[in-house]
């Protein structure tokens, strides 16, 4: 350490060392807004996680199975995409 630097250290408001001077000026309702927001998200992801595992869990996600090998396949696909198998439409 410097002398120069022990020089710089000692003008600086003590305030700005801990950051909560800073913080103030620039908008500490921002901080907690932003805050806000990220526990808002986590929870929200969060909650949908469960919902989603706890459909499967309870079986209210039916798995669509291929018509003629049986192997899950989906919707979204006429065909199977194990052995290419038609698959009937389910509404
Ligand atoms: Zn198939």
């Amino acid at each position: 350490m410097g002398p120069g630097l022990r020089l710089r250290r000692a003008a600086v408001d003590p305030r700005d060392l801990t950051g909560a001077g800073r913080e103030a000026k620039t908008g500490g309702v921002n901080n907690l807004v932003r805050d806000a927001f990220e526990v808002l998200i986590v929870v929200g992801v969060g909650g949908m996680l469960v919902t989603a595992i706890g459909r499967l869990r309870r079986g209210e996600i039916a798995v669509v199975r291929c018509v003629a090998c049986g192997r899950p396949t989906s919707r979204a696909y006429p065909r199977c995409k194990h052995c290419d198998a038609e698959q009937p439409e389910v509404r």
